[in-house]
């Protein structure tokens, strides 16, 4: 079989771990398997590395920030190559421009073209294992790139896609995807299997264990993707497509939320056509992504529009909006950066009513207030204080019974 297995930033955080990560692509490879390897920077790295050049520049180029970020996976890339040599088991690495993983131009979000698959063939024909930097790649004209953060899952799955392999596993610091973050709620689940649907909706609402990317990747060209631990054995949490589930699904698998989003509202608009093209059509323009999106008309027949962008964009959000609501003859602008949003996902949803409520219910008995409510096919997300994040998490949790598994 062909497998590619992508170690996080904590499974290679110490010469200690990369050996121990040696062993178990070795120990893979033992069993007959072609192996190729996908490595993270170190844990911290990134996050060290960005915060020397925030230092340096309020807002460093993006073209040079990929050239700076690049260098935590290249480290990984070598030491895990040499650790798999000492113990007898050949290996080779290459940086994303290498093997070339061909991106688009868009630096520090760049995605993924093509890959020439043709080197990593010729190395896993001669028994080697294959060690290939995450999170990299390198556009037309040479310049290296980035996916994003989190983005050597989607290398992973990307080169699984391309190579056709039996299996992409993603070995992390969690034993498998669970109901909600097991570091928020204790008694929180680990899932047997979870849909390609349901799991993107859980990384796009803010559970960061799979990129968004990857997931898209393999629900669309159908990589089979499992998450397990690289510290313990165990059989993980496999995505699977929703024929595969049948019978087994749940009414609600999993409870997300992010405290990355920042609430913005204006307020006293005049009610009259074409206004909330006025609000959003300058914040489309900046490339200022929005979310949760409600207009209200009060009782002076003024609308209010309120939205949540990420936090990264409140700033440059707002000044748009002041403006905006000058020439609008609006009466104002309000900004709130200290909000959440929690989304309970669930592909049972279609098919089943009173979630809301019984969301709504658990949230109101532990005298949370409810600013905004979003909801699509299979998630609802209500956006909430930030501090009573985590009350409302469990709550939710508790509520939905997630601790034990459906019968
Ligand atoms: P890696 O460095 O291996 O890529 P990440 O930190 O990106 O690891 O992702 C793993 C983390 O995701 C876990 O430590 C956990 O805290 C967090 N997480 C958030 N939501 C979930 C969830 N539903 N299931 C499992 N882990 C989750
Ligand atoms: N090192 C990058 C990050 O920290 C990519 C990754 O770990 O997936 O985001
Ligand atoms: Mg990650």
């Amino acid at each position: 079989m062909l497998i590619v297995q992508k170690y996080g930033g904590t499974s290679v955080g110490s010469v200690e771990r990369i050996r121990a990560v040696a062993e178990k692509a070795a120990a893979c490879k033992d069993q007959g398997n072609q192996v190729i390897v996908v490595v993270s920077a170190m844990s911290g790295v990134t996050n060290n590395l960005t915060a020397m050049a925030y230092e340096l520049q309020k807002q460093p180029s993006p073209r040079e920030m990929d050239m700076l970020l690049s260098t935590g996976e290249q480290t990984t890339i070598a030491l895990l190559s040499m650790a798999l040599q000492a113990i007898g088991c050949p290996a080779r690495s290459y940086t994303g421009g290498q093997v070339r993983i061909l991106t688009d131009n868009a630096h520090t979000k760049a995605r993924i073209r093509e890959i020439d698959s043709d080197k990593i063939r010729h190395d896993l024909d001669q028994g080697k294992v294959v060690v290939v930097a995450g999170f990299q790649g390198v556009d037309e004209e040479g310049n290296i790139t980035t996916l994003g953060r989190g983005g050597s899952d989607t290398t992973a799955v990307a080169l699984a896609g391309a190579l056709k392999a039996d299996e992409c596993q993603i070995y992390t610091d969690v034993d498998g995807v669970y109901t909600t973050d097991p570091r928020v709620v204790e008694n929180a689940r680990r899932l047997d299997k979870i849909t390609f649907e349901e799991m993107l909706e859980m990384a796009s609402l803010g559970a960061k264990v799979l990129q968004i990317r990857s997931v898209e990747f393999a629900g669309k060209y159908n990589v089979p993707l499992r998450v397990l631990s690289s510290f313990e054995d165990g059989p993980g949490t496999l995505i699977v497509s929703e024929e595969d589930l049948m019978m087994e699904m749940p009414l609600i698998s999993g409870i997300a939320f992010t405290r990355d989003e920042a609430k913005l509202s204006v307020v006293g608009i005049p009610d009259v056509p074409g206004m909330a093209f006025k609000v959003f059509g300058p914040i489309s323009d900046a490339n200022i992504e929005v979310d949760v999106i409600v207009q209200n008309i009060g009782a002076d027949l003024t609308n209010d529009i309120t939205f949540t962008v990420q936090k990264k964009d409140a700033e440059a959000a707002t000044r748009i909006l002041e403006k905006t609501a000058t020439e609008m003859g609006a009466r104002g602008v309000k900004v709130d950066d200290k909000v959440a949003k929690v989304s309970l996902v669930g592909v049972g949803m279609r098919s089943h009513a009173g979630i809301a409520s019984r969301m709504f219910e658990a949230l109101s008995k532990e005298a949370i207030n409810i600013q905004l409510i979003t909801t699509s096919e299979i998630k609802i997300s209500v956006v909430i204080e930030e501090k009573y994040l985590e009350t409302a998490v469990r709550a939710l949790h508790n509520a939905f019974g997630l601790e034990t598994a459906p019968a």
